[in-house]
This record gives C-alpha cells, structure tokens and sequence, in this order.
C-alpha cells in the first residue's frame, strides 16, 4: 500500500474534527489507516501523522520526530551553519518548517496540526538541538487555507534581559566559502534560500573552471549567486586567470538588493565589480538583447510563477519567456543555471519548457546538469510533492 500524508476532502465520507484535533482515520470498512490532525476549512483535510496503530500523538512522538529529523541533517552534506532541521511532510511533520540560523531556529508553522501542537513542537526543538532561541515566521499565504492567521515574532528566548539587548534579528552565517547575512523577521521564507546553497557552490565551481568575465544574475535576491560567481572567478583570477570580471545582478526588492550590495564587500571582494539593478527582470533581459549585450553565465532563479498544477499554465508561459531572453543573451560556451521552485512544474515539464525556449531562441545547448534543492529539503519515496526545485545547467552551443 502507497502511504502518502495527506487527505483530501474528496475523500472523506464521513466524520470531522476541531482545528488541529488528532484523528483516527479508516476506511469504508473501518479499518484503521492512519492518525492526522484535522483541518476543517482545507482542500487537505487531513494530514497523517503516523500509520501506526499504536502511536500515540502526544509531546514524546514530537520529540521522536524532531530529534529524526535533525539526526538526519547530522548526516546529510551540508556546507553551512545555516541549515532546514524539518521539511514538512518529507520529516515526517506536515506543516512545519525549521531553519537554524547559527544559535537562532527559525521556524513556519502552516498547517492546522503543528498550530494546536505548537508549544510542544517549540519545547521539543530547543531540547533537541540544545539551542534556546526560537522566532516564528508563520506569515506564509498558506495558513489562510488552513484558516489560520499570521503569526510572528519570538516563540522562546525572545525575553531580553534585565540590562540586556533582546536577541538580534538580523544574523549572519558561513555557506560553503562565503559570509551571508539576513534579517529573520523582514526577509523572505525565514529570511533565506537554504534550498539553493548547493547550486551556488555548482555555480562558483563553472566561474572558477570557465573564468566567467560576464555574469548576469536574475532573481538576485540577497546576492547569493553573485556572490558566489565573484568567489569562482577570483579563484580563477588567482590561478593565472584573465582578471577584471563583472557581475550584473536584478532584483525587484530594494532592501534584498541593498543586503546583495553589502554581501560584496562583506566578502572582500571590489565593489567596482558588481552592480545591482532594481528592475523587472524580463524588462532587463529585453532591454539587454535591444543593446546587443552578451553574458558568460546568467542565472534564472525566479519566484514560484505555479503555486499549483492549476497555475501551470501561465507558468510555463512566463517560464518559456525568461528562459528565451536568456539563452539569447548568453555567449557561444556561456552557461545558463535555470531554476523553477513551482510545486505545480514537474521536472519533466520544466526541461521541455526550456527546451522550446531554446527553440525559439534558435539556441541549442548541452544540458551539463541537472539540478535540485540542497539535501536538508528532501523529497521521500512516499512523498513526490516534495520536489519542488528543479534546475538545468546548460551551456550553449558554440
Ligand atoms: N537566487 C536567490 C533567491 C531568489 S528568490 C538566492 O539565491 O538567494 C526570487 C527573487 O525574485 C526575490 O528576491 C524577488 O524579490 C525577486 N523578484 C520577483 N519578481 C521579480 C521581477 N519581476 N523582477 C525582478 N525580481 C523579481
């Protein structure tokens, strides 16, 4: 039998719950499938917590979970001290995520289920990771389908003090060989990209063997690509490499720019090297072919165009349109990192998408790679869903 966590309401004939209650989910003949916690006003009606009969749902099974999933972590290869401790569904915790900041957890709590056992899952998170600073980003549009308002702010270790400052909300951590710095109450998600920590390496790996001269990061957010392209080709400038390199990189959001700017030096690199546009990225990309520019390396790393498989097809159509203006504007041998983190975009479809992009760019390329999410955001076996971002390196023909 397939164990997949959620149930939809399509499903269910009969029985119900209040918001978050544990349920003893059967089938028509009433034998026991699983345990979920309830959510009365979601499409997902219910989602499992576990297909054993004899768990019982309470604070231990939380800390079971927890400690899982952070074990697990202990094992993956992550180059970072920021790292996801849970990934929903993937862990095992539908509707609960957890990102470690250095000292500081960070976590999402967007189903109905992890809201009713929220001080149980916060009590089991520092006793796991024996850290005691917890802050709540539970600001994501999908608590209103699971009819849950915003929350945020510190959930644990938020009290300053008598004489002391409160904990700091913007903090810092080392990815791979660079510093980055991000605000856990203002920025995106919990405030970063954990999830493209391994492509950034990928990318500053092509920089340092290729010794890119032309970069052009789309979607820059706080400069993570940027900075890593900046990291690859010093490094190739250092092994005898042609030096003075430039890095383009577009936003739409000025303070992630402002962050992306300050990244730059905060990392040693030349100021000079890097500049920063606060524009619509398809605007630019059309803007650059009408000037005749060409680029060694771009990167799309776009904002999720298909929150479901309903969305898909605009989706794709805006997908195609970037990933045409890019392959256009990319050098014979320039290599393209093109990313989709739509849930509703399978990687299947998003290789075909970009391959009629390049058709209509007349572009043929190799794709070298094929990308995803950093290991600390897994898919499972039991759940597909999980693959959310995809990626394509590829290089254009000559
Ligand atoms: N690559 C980044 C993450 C990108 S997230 C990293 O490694 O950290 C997507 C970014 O796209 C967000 O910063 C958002 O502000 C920006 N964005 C969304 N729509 C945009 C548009 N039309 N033009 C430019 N930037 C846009």
């Amino acid at each position: 039998m397939r164990r997949h966590p959620w149930i939809f309401e399509s499903a269910i004939a009969k029985g119900g719950g209040d918001s978050g209650e544990t349920v003893r989910v059967e089938s028509h003949e009433g034998q026991f499938l699983a345990w979920a916690a309830y959510s009365p006003s979601s499409r997902i009606r219910a989602r499992v917590w576990s297909f054993d009969e004899a768990q019982r749902i309470d604070a231990p099974f939380f800390i079971a979970a927890c400690a899982r999933s952070i074990i697990a972590r202990a094992r993956f290869d992550i180059q970072s001290d920021g790292v996801r401790l849970v990934h929903g569904e993937s862990d095992g915790l539908p509707g609960l995520i957890v990102d470690r900041y250095g000292d500081t957890l960070v976590a999402q709590f967007t189903s109905a289920g992890t809201e009713r056992w929220k001080n149980v899952i916060a009590d089991a998170l520092l006793r796991e990771t024996g850290l005691s600073k917890l802050y709540e980003r539970s600001d994501a549009s999908v608590r209103a389908l699971e009819g849950l308002a915003p929350a945020t702010g510190w959930l644990r270790g938020g009290e300053a003090r008598l004489g002391e400052a409160p904990p700091p909300l913007e903090l810092s951590i080392q990815e791979h060989h660079w510093r980055l710095t991000l605000n856990i109450a203002e920025g995106h998600k919990t405030g970063f990209y954990l999830d493209q920590r391994d492509s950034r390496q990928r990318f500053a790996d092509y920089a340092r063997r290729l010794g890119f001269q032309r970069v052009l990061n789309c979607f820059c957010y706080t400069g993570g690509f940027s900075v890593a392209a900046l990291a690859g080709m010093r490094a190739a400038e250092a092994a005898g490499g042609r030096a003075g390199g430039q890095v383009i990189s577009i936003d739409s959001s000025a303070p992630a720019l402002e962050r992306a700017r300050a990244h730059v030096s905060l990392n040693g690199f030349d100021v000079n090297r890097a500049s920063f546009l606060d524009a619509d990225v398809n605007a630019s990309l059309r803007q650059f072919l009408k000037e005749g520019q060409r680029f060694d390396a771009i990167v799309l790393d776009p904002p999720k165009f298909a929150p479901t498989a309903a969305h898909a097809d605009r989706a794709a159509r805006a997908y195609k349109d970037i990933n045409r203006l890019a392959l256009q504007l990319l050098s014979p041998g320039g290599v393209l990192f093109t990313f989709s983190c739509s849930g509703g975009i399978s990687a299947d479809l998003f290789h075909k998408i970009v391959a009629s992009a390049g058709a209509d760019a007349g572009v043929d390329g190799y794709i070298l790679e094929r990308l995803g999410g950093a290991p600390d955001h897994p898919m499972t076996l039991e759940f597909p869903e999980g693959e959310y971002l995809k990626g394509l390196v590829v290089m254009r023909k000559g």
